[in-house]
């Protein structure tokens, strides 16, 4: 019986105390696209949970699959044993993804992933006589989650600057919100300049030998859907291609539907050497991150018995049996209904919906992408203001579920949402930003 404001009771107690302090929310019960709260309300779930509960809620197939698997099989180790749903659950990934990354790695969570990628392709170029590439690449306002090798490539200033020296070598390029005011970008630039060229002087400056990789999220989820311009990141693949550097792409947001393709790797038609999921993988139901690597990558590490055993790495509970059952269950479940390209079918709707917000007070931009959206408000004297967060709080009253980052408000429902509940999140909306001071 730990009481709401107490920090004991939440495991996040720095991000969370904050807010909880404030105002405990708590939610008790969850089915389909709706939260229930302690005190019985019906809340309409507008993030997809953290943007992971793709197929919706408690979802059968799910629930099932996670019973009988904890009945059959709990535990297998997972270092010298394996079991079958592990690589049953592999093979149905390599079908899934683009062609090409045809070996899987598994991790408990997006921020493991993270840190698995950046140790694989570090690892890959020692293997393959290229020693010299140490240096990481990542980008402004990209997040890459929390673990130390995230936050160094990861382009949050704040998030890093209590741990001194973190990763060495480590660049950012420029981020893609190129936003100009009352542009109203929808999904387009609002100017052309190809910032995938910056990779080209980072090169230059540094020398391509002792670059290993570059790591972006295809669109920039967490820190306000930041959509990249037309051509670039086919421009990154190009330049990485050309001088030996592996491309990372972080689909901890992007894969599993969110775009209406299985992956961003898709939507943008640009394949890149290593992608890193987690979330929608398993529904957000269990903890459980995979690693997606080319064949290339892999066999380097296959050469002899020595790289393998030189590359320690692995979790106790990787690919474990339970998570493995409900990323099948889940991979079923987005087929059975046609969940991974349902983004595209409603992408229209969920556009004009959003859009039908421009105009409203301190609305300066509006971005969508698949079933996912930003609605930005206007900062004070470039400061961002309390007003996203306020709407948050409204929203939440009302019954809806958003996502506040600090003038932004993102949008990321579970993919069965139907036309009316987008017609709801908007017109709920509609009526906060009306009244916002
Ligand atoms: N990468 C990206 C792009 C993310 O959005 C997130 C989480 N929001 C992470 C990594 C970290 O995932 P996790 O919280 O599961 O560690």
């Amino acid at each position: 019986n730990v009481a709401p404001n107490d920090l004991s009771a939440f495991w996040m107690p720095f991000t969370a105390n904050r807010q909880f302090k404030k105002a405990p929310r708590m939610f008790v019960a969850a089915k389909d696209m709706h939260y229930t709260t302690s005190d019985g309300r019906q809340v309409l779930d507008g993030t997809a949970g953290l943007w992971c509960v793709n197929a919706g809620h408690a979802r059968p197939k799910i629930v099932e699959a996670i019973a009988n698997q904890a009945a059959e099989l709990d535990y297998a180790p997972a270092f010298q044993m394996g079991h079958p749903k592990a690589f049953e659950l592999a093979n149905r990934l390599v079908d899934l993804a683009p062609e090409g990354l045809d070996h899987v790695l598994f991790t408990n969570s997006g921020s493991e992933s993270v840190e698995t990628a950046l140790k694989v392709a570090l690892a890959y170029q020692k293997v393959i006589g290229q020693g010299s590439r140490t240096r990481l690449i990542g980008r402004e306002r990209g997040y890459h989650g929390v673990n130390f090798g995230g936050i160094s490539v990861g382009g949050i200033v704040t998030n890093r600057k209590m741990f001194g020296t973190l990763l060495t070598g480590v660049d950012h390029l420029p981020h893609t919100h190129n936003l100009a005011k009352n542009a109203f970008s929808r999904g387009e630039p609002t100017h052309g300049v190809d910032l995938a060229d910056e990779l080209e002087r980072i090169v230059t400056l540094h020398d391509a030998s002792t670059i290993a990789a570059v790591i972006v999220e295809p669109v920039a989820g967490s820190t306000g859907v930041l959509i990249p311009p037309p051509g670039y990141l086919q421009r990154l693949r190009d330049i990485t291609k050309k001088h030996g550097i592996l491309l990372i792409f972080d689909e901890v947001i992007t894969g599993y539907g969110r775009l209406g393709t299985p992956f961003g790797a898709d939507y943008f038609g640009v394949v890149p050497d290593i992608m890193v999921t987690a979330k929608g993988l398993t529904n957000g139901v269990i903890p459980m991150g995979a690693v997606m690597v080319s064949k290339e990558i892999h066999d380097a590490f296959m050469q002899g018995p020595e790289h393998v055993i030189e590359f320690f790495h692995g979790y106790t509970y990787s690919g474990n049996p339970i998570a493995s059952a409900a990323g099948l269950a889940t991979l079923e479940t987005y087929k059975d209904e046609g969940l991974l390209t349902r983004g595209a079918e409603l992408a229209k709707v969920w556009e004009d919906a959003l859009h039908s917000l421009k105009g409203l007070p301190h609305v300066i931009d509006i971005r969508n992408i698949g079933l996912v959206g930003a609605i930005e408000l206007q900062p004070i004297d470039g400061q961002p203001t309390k007003r996203a967060f306020a709407a948050f709080l409204k929203a939440f009253e009302q019954g809806l579920l958003i996502r506040t980052t600090g003038d932004i408000i993102a949008l990321s429902p579970p993919l069965i949402i139907s036309e009316s509940q987008i017609g709801e999140i908007v017109s709920t909306l509609s009526g906060i930003l009306k009244t916002l001071e």
